[in-house]
């Protein structure tokens, strides 16, 4: 009789049953085993060995803005959202503004404080205009 071989998967439930979670993970440290490192500072995400390679991000939290003048989302008021996302095969993080999670822009950390200049430029722009900008009744 040969001794039974756990495999992986049973392997991470019952580090999960250890754990008093439903977690799956059999890598270091307590690590989804296709994790070749501890996750990024910024990471919430909780990883798992069953997360298929297209879904092996690392992403932040969401900071959102409230868009007062423009059109309600379905029940919601429409909101730019933004995090910090890296896959974990990428060198470097990335940022995704837009509404949700599918639609809007992936920006490079570059890119992300170009925008954010030429944000801030044209804020002081507006902040500056010293001209009367009301209507002039003739
Ligand atoms: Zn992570």
């Amino acid at each position: 009789m040969s001794d039974q071989q756990t495999d992986r998967w049973t392997e991470g439930w019952l580090a999960g049953i250890q754990r008093g979670s439903r977690e799956r993970r059999t890598g270091e440290a307590d690590r989804a085993f296709w994790q070749a490192g501890p996750c990024r500072a910024w990471c919430t995400t909780i990883h798992q060995d069953g997360d298929r390679p297209e879904d092996r991000y690392h992403y932040s939290n969401n900071l959102s803005v409230t868009l007062r003048t423009e059109d309600m989302r379905e029940s919601d008021p429409t909101e730019i959202r933004i995090h910090l996302m890296q896959h974990e095969r990428e060198r470097d993080a990335r940022l995704h503004l837009g509404e949700g999670e599918m639609r809007g822009f992936h920006l490079t950390l570059n890119e992300a404080e170009s925008l954010m200049e030429n944000i801030a430029q044209v804020i002081k722009m507006a902040a500056n205009d010293t001209s009367d900008n009301q209507l002039h009744a003739a």
